[in-house]
């Protein structure tokens, strides 16, 4: 199966960056799939840039409603109508900076597929439940907001250990196929892996088992690093 590599810009980026990236990317050609996740107002631009390459594009959350007014909140219809494919959801920065439970995860979840948008549903434990020796348990609950879902076609996971995020701290490719092999037995759909991926320890994560992509964020705001990135990830 392809690996599928998935740009997290966070609150980043620049309409330049957006042009940079695309240019670049769609000038190489990888053995994976690419999706480009980016701020709200660059999406347009990304579908439109990428409409004759094999590039996806997602958004970084939507709201759990439908309409009406909530200031500020993007509906996933309007996610889908700008020509989304994917929303991440559930990532810590949005549950630890935004208050985002579980429950709020499960409804955004429902209401994206609902859409027809593919999720990438966030989990990953904080160092103190890994200190704890819970990081299994905190993992599960996590993944509670699954249940009930008949139809997981379109969701994929990413484990991203909190205490791996932006810290230039990866963790241990044996822990990576641990919790990768847990989440694939609680549920079996593809698990991606994120926290500190570079172009330079990219080959050896996806080389481990049950590793199906990865979700990049500071290494996919440099186009030369993203690039080869995604060739070492081929
Ligand atoms: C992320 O926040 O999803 C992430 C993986 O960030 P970084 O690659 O910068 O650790």
């Amino acid at each position: 199966m392809r690996k599928h590599v998935v740009a997290n810009w966070k609150m980043n980026g620049s309409s330049l960056l957006v042009d940079q990236i695309v240019d670049r990317l769609s000038s190489s050609s990888f053995d994976v799939d690419v999706t480009l996740c980016v701020p709200f107002p660059y999406l347009v631009q990304v579908r439109s840039r990428v409409a004759d390459h094999p590039i996806g594009v997602g958004a970084q959350d939507c709201d759990e409603r439908e309409s009406g007014a909530y200031t500020g909140q993007v509906s996933v219809a309007m996610l889908d109508e700008v020509g989304c494919d994917l929303v991440i959801l559930g990532h810590s920065e949005r549950r630890e900076y935004f208050a985002e439970t579980n429950i709020i995860v499960s409804r955004k979840i429902k209401v994206a597929l609902a859409a027809g948008l593919r999720v990438v549903l966030c989990v990953g434990e904080a160092l103190k439940q890994r200190d704890e020796g819970s990081e299994k348990a905190f993992i599960a609950e996590q993944l509670s907001v699954l249940n009930g879902l008949t139809d997981l076609s379109c969701v994929s996971i990413a484990y991203e250990p909190i205490w791996a995020i932006g810290t230039g701290r990866t963790a241990e490719l044996s822990q990576i196929a641990e919790m990768h092999g847990f989440i694939k037995s609680v549920v079996n759909v593809p698990v991606l892996y994120g926290g500190s991926v570079k172009s330079s320890n990219v080959a050896s994560i996806v080389s481990v088992q049950d590793v199906d992509g990865v979700l990049v964020g500071g290494a996919s705001l440099v186009p030369e690093e993203f690039v080869n990135l995604c060739r070492n990830a081929g």
